[in-house]
Parts: C-alpha cells; structure tokens; sequence
C-alpha cells in the first residue's frame, strides 16, 4: 500500500511543525514532557509517511530492520543509568554520521543519480561530498567524545606543536579532492570520495581529542550541531524534504546551544572548535594551594544545618552517581519545615550532560522555583550561612577566577566560598573531571564531609530528624 506524494508531503508537515513545537517544549522544565511526547508523535508519523512513499521497495526488510531496532533502543534505554546519558547520546550522534557516510556512498553509487546531468548533476556530486565529510567528522568525532565522557580515552588535551596547522593542510586536502570529485566522470571519484573520508575521519578524532575535559560540554552540543546538519545533507542526497528540515532543526539548535554553553564558560566557541589543545589557561605555572584540609563528621554537620538560616545547595556530577537527588529532597523538605531558606544552585555544565542537574532535581520533585542558575545565585552568597556542595568540583573551583594558569581559567563558577560555611560532599580529595585541583576544599571556612553523597544525606537526615 502506497500513499499518494500529497499525502506525504502534508505527513512530512505536520511532523515537522511537531519537531518545531517539541524543541519549543523542550525550553523549559515544566513544558520538556510534553516537547518530548510532540518529538516522539512526529518521528511516527515521519517514520510512516517514508515508509509508505510512492516508489518504497522491500518493506518487509525495512519493518524487520525498524522492529529489530526499536527493541535493541528499547532495551539500552531501559537499562541505561542516568550517569551514562551523556555517552549513550555521544554514540547516537556517530549513527547519525555513518548513516550520512553510508547514504552518500549509497547516493553516489546509486546508478540513477548518473542519470543527472548539467547543474543537477553538479550539485548532487557536491551534496555527497559535504554530505560524507561532516558524517565521517561527526562519526568518529563522537566515538572519541564517547570515549572521553566513558573515561575510556583521557580527558586530558592532546597537544602538539602544529596542530592548527595540520588541520588547515587537512581542510585544503579535502578541497582540492573535493573539486577532483566533482570533475570525475561517472563513479572514476570514488577514490578521491575514499581518500577524503579516511581525512574527514582523521579531523573528527583529531578535533575532540584536542579539548580538554572542561570543554567537553561545548562538544556534546556542538557533535548533537554537526549530527542535525550531517542529517541535512542526507537529507539532500535522498530528496527528502523532512529530513532536510529536521536536520536543520537539529543543527541549528545544537549550533546556538553550543553558543550558549561557551558563553556560560566564558569560552570562545571558534577557539574551541578548533581547539589549540591548552585549553583557557595559560599553560604555566599553576598557583600553589594553602590552606589546610579539614573535614566534620555527619553529626556536626548536621548541627551546623539545625543552626543556619539559608541554605544553598551545589549539586554536581557525583550526586548523579550516587542518586542522591531523593534523599536530598527528602532533607530540603525537613529544613524548609523548619523555616530554613533552602534553594539549589545550578551551574550550566554541572554533571556531565547540559541540563544534567536540571533532569534529576525535576526527576525527584523538586519544585522549579528554588532551582536557580549560577547567575541568579551568585550574588546571595555572602549572606548565606551554609553552601553544601554535593558531588560537584569544577563548577565550584576558585581557580577559574584567580590561577591564569588552570585549564579552567575564565570559567564562570558558583562562589561556594563566599558563604559563612561550605561543606563539600564528596568520597575523597580526587581532582573533579578537569583534572585540576581545588583549593576550596582547603579554605578556612569549607569543611570536608567524606562519604558517598546518597549515604551521607541519609545519615544527615537521621541526625536532623533525632
Ligand atoms: P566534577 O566532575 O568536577 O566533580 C564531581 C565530583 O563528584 C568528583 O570530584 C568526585 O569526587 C565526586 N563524586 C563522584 N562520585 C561520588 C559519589 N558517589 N558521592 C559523592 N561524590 C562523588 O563535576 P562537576 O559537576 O562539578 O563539573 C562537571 C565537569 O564535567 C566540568 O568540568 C564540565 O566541564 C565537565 N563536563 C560537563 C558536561 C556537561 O554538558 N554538563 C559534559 C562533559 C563534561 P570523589 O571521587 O572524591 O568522590
């Protein structure tokens, strides 16, 4: 059964408004669900307008290959924890490259696309091109950004001397193969079309690997960019409207949320792009810390909460290990009681995904008017009694501000130790995930409170409730 193209093309509009309103629904917390189940809606019917296309051919493979599948995503889904979000979204990003690798070959192989002649002729030969190098660059680009949010490849930069350089010389090669292509005759490109994928490929291990872990939030969204428009030019290549539109959406929502997260790190989005390995700082010398550590028992710490005012909380990616965010809204809940101004603070690269922190507050209830951003919060810190940093490091280290020297130079960073008290909540003094120190942890006002951050909060809890 085949649908008529009217039909189709009105399916593919439709599911295209859905995707315009599930990224709008995605803007805030209390509309995500809803943008989501738009998201999912369109995709369906997307999925069965295409399938049901007017020359589709070998249904049976193409609903055993979607079976097979949906219940392959279902499973991972399922089973995947929160704290591997970021790598399982890193992963579907290098899908969405290989299968723009794939249809480009498919495309250029495909004996009809010979029948082009003239400009269209030309400009097909130039779609899978483009097409091929931003799908290689995104394919293997994420496979390393998998690797380094898996902690299977190190966060640390790769750096040489030359790096920009050989980059540029990659790009020119590119090119010049590009032009080649385009002036071969019939499928004679195939060698200079192989010899640019092994090159785009080469960039995208190239270009990741070359960002320091603190960075690593600028190419989650900026790999989630290149995966929209590597889509796009699949898009092209097979004259689908809908994927040309959708891709688009992606990459240019990923593109301005790239933007965003450089500007909530105080990064430029071009140096990162093309990241000269040394990241912000300056690559010298780095500040000696002083200070002396000193940690508190739960007991005393809870004490010190029965006595404060305010209280501000910093959660970062060890209360995503942990699944603290439960019993941590559990013990806002019984502060608050006692009339205590309780409030989070969220720094925007917190955890290891952007919004990361926003998910699992909301996941436990937390009421959206006490989660304030960074920006909002910054400025209430000296008249805060207590800031418990809960699994967080980076996002609260003074070395953004004062240590020219520290890859996370010129970071924005929540002011923990302009508070009264700061207890850090954490299993031991290990480095946060851009592997710098953290001289807040040895300044006078902060106190350590050692222990997994769920574990801790439920101890908490049963000496604030004695
Ligand atoms: P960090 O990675 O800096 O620090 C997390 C801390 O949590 C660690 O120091 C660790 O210390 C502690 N921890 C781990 N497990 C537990 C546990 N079970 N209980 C208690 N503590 C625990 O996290 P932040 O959220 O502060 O900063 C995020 C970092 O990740 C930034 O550098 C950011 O650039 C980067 N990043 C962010 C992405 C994003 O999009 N948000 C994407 C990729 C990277 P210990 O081992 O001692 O317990």
């Amino acid at each position: 059964m085949f649908i008529a193209k009217e039909i189709q093309t009105a399916a593919y509009l439709f599911a295209s408004i859905l995707f315009i309103l599930s990224l709008g629904g995605l803007s805030s917390q209390e509309s995500a669900k809803r943008g989501v189940f738009y998201g999912i809606i369109g995709m369906i019917v997307a999925i069965i307008a295409t399938v049901l296309g007017q020359g589709v051919a070998g249904h049976v493979y193409i609903i055993s290959a979607i079976a097979v599948a949906s219940v392959i995503g279902l499973l991972l889904a399922r089973k995947v924890e929160m704290t591997s979000m970021p790598q399982l979204v890193a992963i579907l990003h290098s899908f969405v490259g290989l299968a723009a690798v794939l249809v480009g070959f498919g495309s250029y192989l495909d004996p009809k696309s010979h029948e082009l002649t003239g400009a269209a002729h030309s400009i097909h030969l130039v779609e899978v091109f483009v097409g091929i190098f931003i799908g290689a660059i995104t394919f293997t680009g994420s496979i390393i950004a998998w690797g380094k949010l898996d902690g299977k490849v190190p966060s640390k930069p790769w750096a040489f001397k030359g790096l920009q350089t050989m980059n540029l010389v990659l790009l020119a090669a590119c090119t010049v193969l590009g032009v080649l292509f385009c002036n071969a005759e019939g499928t004679g490109g195939m060698l200079f079309l192989l010899i640019m994928t092994a090159i785009a490929s080469f960039i995208g291990v190239v270009l990741v690997m070359a960002i320091g872990g603190g960075d690593m939030p600028v190419v989650v969204s900026m790999l989630n960019s290149y995966s929209g428009w590597a889509a796009s030019a699949a898009g092209f290549m097979l004259g689908n409207d809908l994927l040309i539109v959708t891709g688009a959406l992606v990459g240019s929502s990923g593109a301005i949320l790239s933007m965003h997260m450089c500007h909530a790190m105080n990064r430029s989005f071009f140096s990162v792009i093309f990241a000269n390995g040394s990241g912000n700082g300056s690559g010298g010398e780095k500040k000696a810390i002083e200070g002396e550590v000193t940690a508190l028992n739960h007991e005393e710490v809870a004490a010190l909460l029965k006595e404060a005012k305010s209280v501000v909380i910093v959660p970062g990616y060890g209360m995503a290990v942990a699944k603290a965010q439960y019993p941590i809204y559990d013990m806002v809940q019984t502060l608050r009681k006692e009339g205590k101004n309780v409030r989070f603070a969220i720094h925007p690269v917190a955890g290891r995904l952007p919004g990361h922190m926003n998910v699992l507050l909301a996941e436990a209830n937390v009421p959206y008017d006490i989660v304030l951003e960074m920006d909002e919060i910054n400025d209430d810190m000296p008249d805060t009694d207590v800031v418990m940093v809960i699994g967080a490091n980076d996002v609260v280290n003074p070395s953004a501000q004062d240590d020219p020297a520290s890859s996370i130079y010129g970071m924005p960073v929540i002011e923990a130790w302009k508070a009264e008290k700061v207890i850090i909540m954490k299993r031991s003094m290990s480095a946060g995930y851009s592997g710098e120190d953290n001289p807040l942890f040895y300044k006078p006002n902060s106190e350590m409170l050692y222990g997994d951050a769920k574990a801790s909060v439920e101890k908490l809890m049963s000496f604030l409730k004695a």
